[in-house]
């Protein structure tokens, strides 16, 4: 079972990708855990992948191909893989089809998690954070007790100035331009599987874990 998972900030990504990892007992390999794993390992490639990051550099696509074959070799995914956060260009999408085949295990589903971007804006906008102890609210999924108010201590929530509409609305739209490309990539191969992810988290997932049971 190998998957790429998609969407955009605020889709509810992680909260599949968990529900996923935990059903079909496969890794769960985001690009930071990668680089961080690498770097901790002090791998050849961690080291160089290091050496552009100290400089504040984007690391070059060889040196990130090279982290994922490493990655993608290691036994705990011998059942398949969940990337989440890879590939972000075309150009790493075909570098990562051309280490699939070597290895011969190719792609099974792009899963693209789907919710239209005024709902992300909404859903992003409405997050509240407690200044005194850290907790997480959101206005209308996850409210406090007393609006405004953190149910711990009583501070006054804020919101992060990343969650401000303009601050948000700019993100989505970094993000939209930087992923359609690749949905139109896999959607051209017949890889993407898209899921309207507008939806309870519960029928997300029963959406994802149909097309998944097809692979059984
Ligand atoms: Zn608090």
């Amino acid at each position: 079972m190998n998957l790429i998972l998609m969407g955009l900030p605020g889709a509810g990504k992680g909260t599949q990708a968990e529900k996923i990892v935990e059903k079909y007992q496969i890794p769960h390999i985001s690009t930071g855990d990668m680089f961080r794993s690498a770097i901790k390992g002090g791998t050849e490639l961690g080291k160089k992948a290091k050496s552009f990051m100290d400089q504040g550099e984007l690391v070059p696509d060889e040196v990130t191909i090279g982290i994922v074959k490493e990655r993608l070799q290691k036994p705990d995914c011998e059942k398949g893989f969940l990337l989440d956060g890879f590939p972000r260009t075309i150009a790493q999408a075909e570098a990562l089809e051309n280490l699939l085949t070597e290895l011969n295990s190719p792609l099974d589903y792009v899963i693209h998690v789907n919710v239209p971007e005024e709902k992300l804006v909404d859903r992003l906008t409405g997050r509240r954070v407690c200044p005194e102890c850290g907790a997480t609210y959101h206005v209308i999924y996850n409210p406090p007790k007393v609006e405004g108010k953190c149910d711990h201590d009583g501070a006054t929530l804020i919101q992060r100035k990343d969650d401000q509409a303009e601050t948000v609305s700019k993100r989505l739209e970094v993000n939209v331009a930087q992923q359609q490309p690749l949905l139109d990539f896999y959607q051209d191969k017949n890889y993407l599987v898209t899921v309207n992810g507008d939806q309870d988290i519960n029928d997300v997932f029963v959406a994802i874990d149909e097309k998944l049971q097809t692979l059984k």
